[in-house]
């Protein structure tokens, strides 16, 4: 198959280029040339980027207004129902790579299976199973409830056991649970040495759910692979990052989309307090995180309220509007930046690497929105929608 690019972005910085085709083979990219070097394509797109990543969703969310009330009161049918159909919505919109960062029951590890043998549809994935968090602590209804460094190494050993080939662990409250302070620290930080040295002996890489300043360091010094929000993170926690090479990845459409329906009357008023506060610290600080050099992974916390699993793009849009990315800059972060902290493949298009390509009727660097609807989506060289 031959896919004729007017604009080809292959996922790094370097500039675009023009008039190319990218040759796939069995699944592949065999070559990206010149179009004038001949061959009939099989699509013509103005523009073609690598498939997206998105590398914080919860598959077993659908957006709805009331996140907790809604997952700890479905069945385990139901949840994974609602997972096969929010993968698959997913690679529709282009996404043909996500980390599921939280699932009760096995969920997310066993969509991951169903994928990976080709007997449901979706992105490729990372799925961290259930999330370590303190008793009664943030996430409770997609975690698995710690106390202790002893516990937690026990609890990384059943998240193995269980399928899951990355961890997510709860440093700090959060806004989708009742009663959580986003801003306290939860589990202490010998609670995360423990779970992050247990995960990492067996090759798990370890992200961490933290939005209040001591949290984030807690994870950040216990050698945490990647900050998930850290929207109140400080100058020290910017030098933290940088001297590890830590991801930061800022979910930026979750408070966002809570915040853009908050007159629907239909979330919890704590939430949105909370949303208020966490966005506002957002605003201020992970900017300047970005602007001092801070890694930046594209992840929208897809699940969440209002924050629908193809509408990945609106992140990026975030990103390009909120942290003054240029729309290259932000498709980047959520391809080649995202992918690396994944580890399924290099995000990018170039000779040898997996053929997931998103197709666009314009070029996204005039008008980002574009991202929102692509004309085709191929994932390892198939044509998954159109
Ligand atoms: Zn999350």
């Amino acid at each position: 198959m031959i896919v004729r690019a007017g604009t080809f972005y292959d996922g790094t910085l370097d500039a675009p280029r023009r008039n190319v085709d990218v040759v796939v083979d069995d699944g592949r990219i065999a070559e990206v040339r010149n179009a004038a070097d001949g061959g009939e394509p099989e699509l013509r797109a103005a523009c073609v980027t690598p498939g997206l990543v998105n590398a914080h969703v919860h598959l077993v969310g659908s957006g709805e207004a009331n996140t907790m009330l809604a997952v700890a009161t479905m069945s385990q049918n139901q949840l994974l129902l609602a997972a096969v159909a929010n993968a698959s919505k997913s690679l529709r919109a282009g996404v043909t790579a996500v980390r599921d960062l939280g699932s009760p029951l096995g969920i997310a590890p066993a969509v991951r299976d169903a994928i990976e043998s080709g007997s449901v549809p979706g992105p490729r994935m990372r799925a961290a199973g259930r999330a370590l968090c303190m008793t009664g602590g943030h996430g409770w209804f997609v975690g698995r409830q710690v106390d202790g460094p002893w516990d937690a190494r026990k609890a990384i050993r059943e998240e193995l056991f269980a399928g899951a080939d990355c961890i997510k662990v709860i440093a700090t409250g959060g806004v989708l649970t009742k009663g959580a302070v986003p801003g306290n620290a939860q589990l202490l930080p010998e609670e995360l040495e423990a779970a992050i040295s247990e995960a990492h002996r067996h090759g798990l890489r370890v992200a961490s759910h933290a939005i209040g300043t001591e949290g984030i360091k807690n994870a950040l010094r216990a050698g945490i692979d990647s900050v998930e929000h850290g929207h109140m993170l400080d100058d020290e926690a910017i030098e933290l990052f940088k001297a590890r090479g830590t991801y930061l990845v800022p979910t930026l459409a979750a408070p966002s989309c809570i915040l853009d329906h908050m007159h629907d009357g239909t979330q919890p008023q704590g939430v949105i307090e909370k949303a208020s506060r966490v966005n506002e610290a957002m605003l201020r600080n992970i900017r300047r995180a970005y602007e001092a050099g801070v890694t930046i992974a594209g992840g929208s916390d897809a699940g969440t309220p209002y924050n629908d699993h193809g509408d990945y793009p609106y992140e990026i849009e975030l990103m390009h509007r909120l942290l003054g990315m240029t729309p290259q800059q932000a498709l980047h972060a959520a391809t080649a930046v995202a992918a690396e902290l994944l580890g399924t493949h290099r995000g990018v298009l170039a000779a040898g690497e997996p053929a997931d390509l998103v197709l666009y009727d314009r070029d996204l660097s005039e008008d980002i929105r574009t991202m929102r609807e692509p004309q085709a989506v191929i994932k390892a060289g198939t044509i998954v929608a159109r």
